[in-house]
């Protein structure tokens, strides 16, 4: 998985420290994020290649460091053909993709056997750097997928036309790539096994294809769900965990080399039953290693309770490479920052006060004690978890329960002293060497007619209460808490998604009757009439997350929802909501209008405790509110003990 430091300053050395970790951490296989054969194959302008003796010396930590720890590690072949960012994007035919503003230009003959070339010459470039392997990267319609599918390859030459045709590039990269690298030298070929586009490969062509890939030379396939511009989530935390490894089941027995199947696998338990149901003959995971670093160790020593989850929220890695900024995890904020962020045991013990158990105190709690100092852990609530209690809660989020277990497991071992239903107040300050103020937020109280009447409810009281509500609702605001509890309205609580009951409302045929899996989407069953607001103009979601905000917006307006910017709030009256819309006042004639309309900090303790003169440092939501996630507040809190 690509991460942004293979373009970074000092990027090579961070990602050997990086995948060294992970390494020591007790992986099997490590495979690095796509690297290019050449120029024209970039992810985006300057994006890491593979093409002379100087990237090879760079690689060179890379492997180093990975070997010295135990681990073994694999090069990515990534050519991304007309999803490439940049003006010298090449593809098998001249068609744009519906992702990209760049137009491809169509490789010439001599241009696909060139690009056959410096896929060999990157695979023993990265021989040389000591890589045990590489993967060429088939999947995910980068460019050796826009040849294989008649979509993207309209070519009249020998590199088009029939099935059999159309498979000769990545048949020829592979067979070539094993002729120059020698029999002990891993080749994983990662193959579209679901391709969720139109006219995309259908079971029979996948099966041909992978068992002349084995043919060709390939040690090991790997699977990939799922093109880039397929309207599909594939990754996302609504997924059901392990949904697709049904995929790689089908192949299993077709071919004599192990498969890996892959996709929303997050906990050695599941990796375990998907191997023990026969769908695969080994597990590949990508976020869970940047979550947990110890991932397997933890596994192989029967302490999975400690393994911190990936909860497949895509904020801190794909949202991170998708806006150009390096990638890391919002549950860890030490993946891919492991020289600059570093837990270190303290000379200087103190008594601290963590004061909130919201993901910012409970970040600083566990770091702090492992840091070794004498921590208390104060919440005013019966239970720890501040509102990732109420997250957990939305359909698609149940991943969220993990994070507070893994907490839980971390107050243990480290013996931090927790205090339920105590609120703090500044005078037991005094007790404490340093504070650390993780007192969160509050929601905001809107001034408007009306605002006390029963059928207004909070979100933090509908999501916890879960109360009866009408078939016809107002939600005010439509920021992440609107669009959740949109969500929650549609569908109640979270539970575990059964892979079925996903795949009928997306359209995934699992029968595979059709190219490149897909069928009709179930219609939605239309129980309630739910109208979702916001004041600003334009996009509702607009501030959502960028990998995942399209399955947020696309999941209402499957379910009707209707979705308005541009309102005026003028009253709450007993016929429902009075809004106004360009000047023309109106009532939504709803039974309970919900109020997800911000929060305010919640500081008011932070300038007493200062002027006690205790050390006080204060983070998350009480420190600033505004563009305020759990991304921040578990960073804010790692931060802040490290500095203690
Ligand atoms: P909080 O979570 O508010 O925790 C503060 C804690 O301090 C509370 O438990 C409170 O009881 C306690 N406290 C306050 N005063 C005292 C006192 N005097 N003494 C003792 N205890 C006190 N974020 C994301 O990044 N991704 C998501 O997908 C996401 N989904 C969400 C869905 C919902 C429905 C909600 C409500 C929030 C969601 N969030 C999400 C936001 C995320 O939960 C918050 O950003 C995060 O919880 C803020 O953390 P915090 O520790 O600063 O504050
Ligand atoms: P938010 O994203 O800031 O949205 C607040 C909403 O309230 C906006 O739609 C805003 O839109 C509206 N609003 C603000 N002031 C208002 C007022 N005075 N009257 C009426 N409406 C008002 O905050 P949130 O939805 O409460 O979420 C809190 C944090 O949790 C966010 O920062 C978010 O990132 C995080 N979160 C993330 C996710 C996720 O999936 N990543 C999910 C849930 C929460 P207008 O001003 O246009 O009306
Ligand atoms: Fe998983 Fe979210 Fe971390 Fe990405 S940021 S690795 S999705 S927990």
């Amino acid at each position: 998985m690509h991460t942004g430091l293979e373009e970074e300053k000092n990027g090579f050395e961070r990602m050997a420290a990086y995948y060294a970790e992970r390494a020591k951490g007790g992986v099997g296989l490590i495979v690095t994020g796509g690297i290019a054969p050449n120029r024209a194959g970039w992810v985006g302008p300057f994006s890491a290649r593979m093409t002379n003796s100087g990237h090879v010396a760079k690689h060179r930590q890379i492997t180093q460091a990975v070997h010295d720890n135990g681990g073994k590690i694999c090069l990515q072949i990534l050519h991304s053909g007309r999803y490439g960012y940049h003006p010298l994007c090449v593809a098998p035919s001249k068609i744009k993709a519906p992702i990209s503003k760049f137009n491809p230009r169509a490789l010439s003959g001599r241009g696909v056997e060139k690009t056959i070339s410096d896929f060999v010459r990157c695979a023993k470039l990265a021989k040389a750097a000591g890589y045990d392997g590489v993967e060429i990267m088939g999947s995910e319609g980068y460019l050796i997928n826009q040849f294989i599918v008649t979509k993207t390859n309209k070519r009249t030459d020998k590199w088009g036309g029939s099935y059999q045709n159309r498979i000769q590039f990545p048949l020829e990269i592979v067979k070539r790539t094993r002729e120059e690298v020698g029999e002990n030298f891993i080749i994983i070929y990662r193959l579209s096994m679901l391709d969720l586009v139109d006219d995309g490969s259908s079971w029979e062509e996948v099966e041909m294809l992978a068992q002349e890939i084995e043919n060709a030379g390939a040690t090991i396939i790997n699977t990939g769900i799922g093109w880039h511009e397929a309207r599909i989530p594939t990754i996302a935390t609504m997924v059901p965990r392990g949904g697709f490894a049904w995929v790689t089941k089908r192949l299993m027995g077709k071919v004599k080399i192990p498969l890996i199947t892959t996709n929303r696998i997050n906990t050695p338990e599941l990796a375990e039953n998907i191997l023990s149901d026969g769908c695969s003959d080994m597990i590949s995971m990508a976020r869970p290693f940047l979550a947990d670093p110890d991932f397997m160790n933890k596994a192989n020593e029967n302490r999975s309770d400690e393994i911190n989850t990936c909860i497949a929220c895509n904020q801190a890695c794909l949202d991170h490479i998708f806006e150009r900024k390096t990638a890391a995890c919002l549950v860890n904020p030490r993946a891919c920052h492991e020289t600059v962020l570093k837990v270190e045991t303290t000379t200087n013990v103190k008594r601290l006060a963590v004061v909130g158990a919201g993901p910012a105190g409970l970040s600083a709690a566990v770091t702090a004690a492992e840091r070794g100092h004498e921590v208390t852990l104060f919440e005013a609530k019966n239970e720890i978890g501040g509102q990732f209690n109420l997250a957990k809660e939305i359909p698609g989020k149940f991943d969220f329960h993990h994070t507070l277990r893994y907490y839980q497991s971390q107050i243990r071992k480290y013996d931090v002293d927790v205090r339920l239903e105590q609120r703090f107040s500044a005078e037991m300050a005094r007790d404490f060497d340093s504070v650390i103020l993780a007192s969160g937020v509050l929601p905001r109280k809107l001034d408007l007619p009306g605002i006390d009447s029963p059928k207004v409810i909070p979100y933090y009281k509908l999501i916890s209460e879960n109360p009866d509500v009408g078939d016809r609702i107002a939600i005010i605001g439509a920021g992440g808490i609107g669009f959740d509890v949109a969500e929650f309205l549609l569908h109640g609580k979270s539970e575990e998604l059964e892979t079925a009951e996903f795949m009928q409302q997306w359209g995934v045929d699992q029968s595979f009757n059709n190219r490149g899996g897909l069928t009709e989407p179930n219609k939605a069953v239309l129980r309630k009439e739910i109208f979702l607001l916001q004041r600003k103009e334009g996009k509702l979601g607009a501030g959502l997350g960028k990998t995942t905000g399209w399955i947020h917006r696309a999941t209402l307006k499957k379910a009707g929802v209707k979705m308005m910017g541009g309102v005026t709030y003028e009253a709450i009256i007993d016929a429902g909501l009075q809004i106004s819309v360009k000047g023309q006042s109106k009532v939504l004639e709803v039974d309970h209008i919900i109020i997800c309309a911000g929060q305010v900090k919640n500081d008011g303790l932070f300038a007493e405790i200062q002027s006690i003169g205790t050390d006080v440092q204060i983070i998350g939501g009480a420190k600033l509110s505004a563009e305020l996630d759990a991304k921040r507040a578990i960073s804010d809190g790692f931060k802040a003990a490290c500095a203690i």
